[in-house]
């Protein structure tokens, strides 16, 4: 199953991209978490990539999808994968399509994670909140500030994906509103009817 969760930071795409890799047994492909794991091994893609991030811009499309084309190639992706926060634009939505046609694979659903602006900022702030307690290292970019900006780019850049992905019959939409695990069962509904 190869599958796009979208929808804007804070919606609960890694919550349930966490669920789907263990109900599904294949991996979860964050580009934030490949960028992340770079900064902090100080690559030269991490280099570039940090203020970027740390000011809630996107980092360059070349650079999100030469990591992507990568990563699919790795042998844990060869029964399919969850794609959470990529892409994010068209020019890398275009970049998926190229790259699945390249290998003959192709995109089963996309499903878009619908939350209202104002939940996001509060969800957002206790991420940090929770990473803290829990005395894990909290994002630079999880605070009020740099949010507003992510929700920017959101709506600027990624938005346009949904009808992207609709007008190819792609684009299925869950209420990401609900409870976790009132998603994570919506979510199981949307991939059980997309696999007959
Ligand atoms: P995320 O963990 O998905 O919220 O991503 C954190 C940050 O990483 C974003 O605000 C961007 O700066 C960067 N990033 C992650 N994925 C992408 C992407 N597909 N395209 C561009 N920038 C990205």
């Amino acid at each position: 199953m190869r599958l796009i969760l979208l929808g804007p930071p804070g919606a609960g795409k890694g919550t349930q991209a966490q669920r789907l890799v263990e109900e599904y047994g294949i991996p979860q492909l964050s580009t934030g978490d490949m960028l992340r794991a770079a900064v902090q091994a100080g690559t030269e893609v991490g280099k570039r990539a940090k203020a970027v991030m740390d000011a809630g811009e996107l980092v360059s499309d070349a650079i999100v999808n030469a990591i992507v084309a990568e990563r699919i190639d790795q042998s844990d992706c060869a029964k399919g994968f969850i794609l959470d926060g990529y892409p994010r634009t068209l020019v890398q939505a275009d970049a998926v399509e190229a790259m699945l046609a390249e290998r003959g694979i192709a995109l089963d659903t996309v499903i878009e994670l619908v939350v209202d602006d104002k939940a996001l900022v509060g969800r957002i702030v206790k991420r940090a909140e929770d990473a803290k307690a829990a005395g894990q290292p909290v994002r630079k970019d999880d605070n009020p500030e740099v949010f507003e900006e992510r929700l920017r780019e959101y709506y600027k850049k990624t938005a346009p994906l949904t009808g992207y992905y609709y007008a190819k019959g792609k684009l299925k939409t869950v209420d990401g509103m609900a409870s976790i695990d009132a998603v994570t069962a919506e979510i199981g509904k949307v991939l059980a009817a997309a696999a007959k």
